[in-house]
Formats: C-alpha cells, sequence, structure tokens
C-alpha cells in the first residue's frame, strides 16, 4: 500500500470517508416518487486527488480482504454499485469541479510467494504484483501516468499497459463521457432497487451466476437456517447474465 502511494502523483485525502445524515458528506439522494427519495449511506475506504493542469481528478479505493475483482457481470445486474456511487458521492460533495480518475479494489492480503534464495528483487516484484487492483481508470495517458509512475508496459498497480504507442487495447480503461454514463447507470440501478423496496418487493431472490451457477447463498451466515436449496429451489435465483463495461455504458442513453 505504501508503494502504491509512493508510486503515484495521488495524495489520498480521505480516508473511512463516511458519507450520510450528519456526516461531513452528505448523503446519496436517489427520489424514488414525487414525495420519497432513498437516502444512501456508506463509508468509503479511501479517495485520492490529483491536481493536474488546473483539473482536480479523483480516485476511490475499496479495500477488500477476500479476492473480490470488478466484475462487470455484478456491475450489470446490480450487485456490484458500491465503487461509482462512492465516486458519484464525492464528485457531488465536491467544492470544485472534480473529474473520475478510477474505481479500484486493493485486496488486503497476505500473500505467499515462491522464490529463490538469491533473486530477491524478483521476491519484491512479484510481492508487488500481487497487490494489482481490480478496477477501471481513465483513460488519459498523463493522469494514468500519474497513477503509476513507473508504469512500463503492464503497470504493477492498476490495470492499463501503456507503451509509446498509447494505451493497450486490453487496458481497462473508459472516457470521461463513459464514467458519467457509468455514474447514470448506477444511479438508475439504486432508484430501482428503492421502487421495488417501496412496493415491498423485498422476497429473497439470491443471485446465481450464469458463468459458473455461484450463487449468493455460498458464504451466506444465514444458509443453516434458510429454506432455500440450489438444487430444488430454481426458479427462485435470480440469474446474473453475462455483460462487458462497454454494454453496460452503451445502455444508457
Ligand atoms: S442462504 Fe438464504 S438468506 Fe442467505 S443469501 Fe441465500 S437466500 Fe439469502
Amino acid at each position: 500500500m505504501a508503494k502504491h502511494i509512493a508510486d503515484s502523483d495521488f495524495s489520498p485525502v480521505m480516508w473511512e470517508a463516511a458519507f450520510g445524515t450528519g456526516q461531513p458528506l452528505g448523503c446519496i439522494d436517489s427520489p424514488i416518487d414525487s414525495k420519497r427519495t432513498l437516502k444512501l449511506t456508506g463509508v468509503i475506504d479511501r479517495v485520492d486527488v490529483l491536481e493536474l493542469n488546473g483539473k482536480k481528478y479523483i480516485k476511490i479505493i475499496d479495500y477488500k480482504t477476500g479476492a473480490v475483482k470488478f466484475d462487470p457481470d455484478a456491475l450489470g445486474f446490480g450487485a456490484q454499485l458500491q465503487l461509482t456511487a462512492y465516486l458519484d458521492a464525492i464528485i457531488k460533495n465536491s467544492k470544485d469541479e472534480a473529474e473520475p480518475a478510477g474505481i479500484l479494489y486493493f485486496h488486503l492480503d497476505d500473500p505467499i510467494i515462491s522464490f529463490a534464495e538469491d533473486s530477491d528483487e524478483k521476491l519484491e516484484r512479484d510481492t508487488i504484483k500481487r497487490f494489482k487492483m481490480s478496477g477501471v481508470t481513465l483513460d488519459d495517458e498523463n493522469v494514468i501516468k500519474a497513477m503509476d509512475k513507473n508504469i512500463d508496459k503492464w503497470s504493477d498497480i492498476i490495470p492499463v499497459y501503456l507503451s509509446k504507442n498509447g494505451v493497450g487495447a486490453r487496458s481497462s480503461v473508459i472516457s470521461q463521457e463513459d464514467f458519467k454514463k457509468l455514474r447514470q447507470f448506477v444511479t438508475r440501478k439504486i432508484t430501482d432497487a428503492g421502487k421495488d423496496m417501496a412496493r415491498g418487493n423485498i422476497s429473497a431472490r439470491p443471485y446465481k451466476k450464469e458463468k459458473n451457477a455461484e450463487t449468493a447463498c455460498l458464504f451466506c451466515e444465514y444458509k443453516p437456517i434458510c429454506k432455500i436449496d440450489s438444487v430444488t429451489s430454481k426458479s427462485k435465483f435470480n440469474i446474473m447474465t453475462r455483460a462487458n463495461l462497454r454494454t453496460i455504458i452503451d445502455s444508457v442513453d
């Protein structure tokens, strides 16, 4: 984590930043009808800021103890809205105009790395690679270089490939306009969820991934007392279909 910060021109400005009623950052308000508003509260693990050429850029980092990766299937389904919602909260609460630079998961881990006795440098490099973040960043070369000052082809820190020819096609990058649409998509998902709850639709319909049949029940602590059964209760699952980030962004008018 210290290396990530040292290798970046971004500065961490907030840790465990709570947003909600009575907090320095306000709630994320999503009107669900003419009378009611869903008020979302939460805690943002870390916010980094960069001032570059007169613009302010925001990077949101969420620490995860499990091996959580940015997953377009989950995003499209509405099960991974958190990072974008946090970004939206920070941008809306910012006194100055601010633009998105990235939304990233950092896996808090204590990895076991195999190494030969005479390869300290390789050990350090392999260890750093295990902490590479997962998510999406802005497709701006200058901002990318500010996120990883040592980037040389594949970054060890962010999911971006940068060479003298520019940003590589397999990089996880989107434009400012795409970030705007992504924020709109997430706001719509949150509003839809609020409308569902307001209608009293709170039935247990856990997700099941089309990709690998994994369900939300896999690590649920209520499983021993819950009546759902992954074999006999097929109709009770809500299928998480395959999605990609481009399709999700393009679904916003
Ligand atoms: S085990 Fe029951 S409570 Fe837990 S996620 Fe599945 S349906 Fe929901």
